[in-house]
């Protein structure tokens, strides 16, 4: 740990949230920690983010991923916001996490740091406002792995030990994970603003999200149902993309879903081993509303309640607004279909479209799930044609789905090779396994050993390399998914 001065880590912050009405948030400082330690920079995002990393590694820097210093620029807050949980309508906001406010990069794009795990807020009903190091090391893995894999995400820039245990089931290591996003307005910041603003206050927040997330909409409609469509359209693309790497996230409540269109809120959220489209790892999702299958049925869910919030900036008559409304959402599960049917022709080496291809694709998913396959594997077979190696080999009705598919492939102009080369990029080697997770924060909680993640997240930012070093990463457990299971806010 050197001296350094926090100014020279390159904190280049402006809060404009706090501009927002003041409904909108509660001005908080984080709670100081008695001794913090940095545990996990994240190098290659502090370079993104035109931060200095030497600086960051300073006792100043580590003061302000602790919280225990505010750097210049930043203007500390908790979120308001509300949100359906499980379908029910609930009052939330931050109740364990602080916005410092928006880094500034050279692109000049506004990117949120935000302190989670930081002490109790004003949202924080009974919570202590604080994290535990395990679920946060988690956050950092899964969030960093869907980053590599290409899909829009909140991402982790550090996390610190605060030197404090927190009451659990036992004693656990505090911690604090530095978080960064597009933004985090979420579906439930709209339905904050719905339901205790005004029409001002409101329109405020729309007219403020669309400035920060959809500056581009086309001029010639009415602007908010603009708004609306591209909200649907990024949603629609962002769950074919979780689909499509099997990817549950296990708590998609409306407070759970950005407008921004990237993943946020790593609690139980986990990769399918075995193709199951009930599959479900949290503990508490006892009717699988949640489950694999269900997500793209839960994103129209949560969009409608986000078109919602919107009906008085739609139309001035209501009944027009929930027609306008209504059109829009009706549209999304054609969205989705259409966004991860071309995600499968890609998993499958196809770049033409022919009408057959959902069928083709639904074949070889029933066969799947008939034999319980490994998602990720299978298609890691199909990729370099190895399917002897696969449980599905000798199956009958395998060995006919082959045979179509591969006639399907020789229905378009592109080589063999080419579908290869396309396969590899649609297709990772390597995803963040629960069994290789857990050892992996195993190794770290309770070992202090951290190589062990170094490792497995070294082979999760490049998960399409399919480089021989990463096969160790490509097993399947002995008995995958069974027993599995993944907790909610700890
Ligand atoms: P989540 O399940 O992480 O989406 O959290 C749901 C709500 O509970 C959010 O308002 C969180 O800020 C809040 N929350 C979760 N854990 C805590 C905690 N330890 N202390 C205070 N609030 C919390
Ligand atoms: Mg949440």
């Amino acid at each position: 740990m050197t001296n350094g001065k926090v100014e020279e880590a390159g904190w280049n912050l402006d809060n404009s949230y706090s501009r927002l009405p003041k409904k909108m948030y509660s001005q908080q400082n984080p709670t100081p920690v008695n001794s913090p330690g940095l545990i996990k920079l994240n190098e290659s995002l502090a370079e993104s983010l035109g931060l200095n990393v030497q600086e960051l590694k300073s006792e100043e820097s580590l003061a302000v991923f602790a919280g225990n210093r505010i750097p210049e620029g930043a203007t500390p807050l908790a979120q308001a916001y509300a949100g359906h949980q499980f379908g029910h309508f609930n009052m939330l906001g931050d109740g364990r996490a602080v916005l410092l406010g928006e880094q500034l990069n050279s692109e000049h794009e506004r990117i949120d740091i935000q302190l989670k795990g930081s002490g109790r807020t004003p949202y924080s009903r009974g919570g202590d406002g604080r994290a535990a190091l395990g679920p946060m090391l988690r956050e950092y893995i899964i969030s960093e792995a869907m980053h590599g894999l290409g899909i829009p995400t909140t991402r982790s820039l550090a996390v610190v030990t605060t030197g404090e245990s927190i009451l659990r089931e036992t004693k656990l290591p505090g911690a604090i994970l530095t978080r960064t996003a597009a933004s985090h307005i979420r579906v439930g910041t709209f339905q904050f603003a719905a339901q205790w603003g005004t029409e001002e206050e409101l329109r405020e927040l729309a007219d403020y999200t669309i400035d920060r997330h959809y500056s581009d909409l086309p001029s010639e409609e009415n602007r908010y149902l603009s708004f609306l469509k591209a909200v649907v359209n990024r949603q629609a693309l962002l769950i074919s993309k979780w689909q499509l790497v099997g990817f549950i996230h296990g708590v998609m409540n409306t407070d759970n879903m950005t407008i921004s269109g990237e993943t946020i809120d790593y609690g139980p959220c986990a990769f399918m081993d075995t193709y199951d489209p009930a599959t479900v790892f949290s503990s508490i999702d006892v009717q699988g509303r949640y489950a694999y299958g269900n997500q793209p049925n839960i994103a129209g869910w949560n969009l409608a309640r986000f078109a919602e919030t919107l009906l008085p900036l739609l139309h001035d008559d209501i009944e027009e607004a929930v027609k306008i409304a209504q059109d829009v959402i009706s549209g999304f599960l054609d969205l989705y279909d259409s966004y991860w049917l071309n995600g499968m022709r890609s998993k499958l080496g196809i770049y033409n479209e022919e009408a057959e291809d959902l069928a083709l694709v639904e074949n070889l998913l029933n066969i799947m799930e008939k034999y319980r396959a490994d998602y990720t594997n299978t298609f890691r077979a199909l990729t370099f044609d190895n399917t002897d190696e696969i449980a599905l080999a000798d199956k009958e009705e395998f060995k006919k789905w082959y045979d179509q598919w591969k006639e399907r492939q020789g229905r378009q102009k592109e080589s063999k090779t080419e579908s290869v080369e396309l396969m590899k990029r649609s297709n990772p080697a390597v995803i963040p396994r629960n069994h290789r997770v857990e050892e992996a924060l195993e190794a770290a909680v309770e070992k202090d050993d951290y190589q062990v993640m170094d490792q497995l997240l070294e082979a999760l930012s490049n998960p399409y390399a399919h480089s021989p070093h990463q096969s160790k990463y490509c097993s399947v457990p002995a008995n995958p998914d069974g027993t599995y299971r993944t907790y909610c806010g700890t």
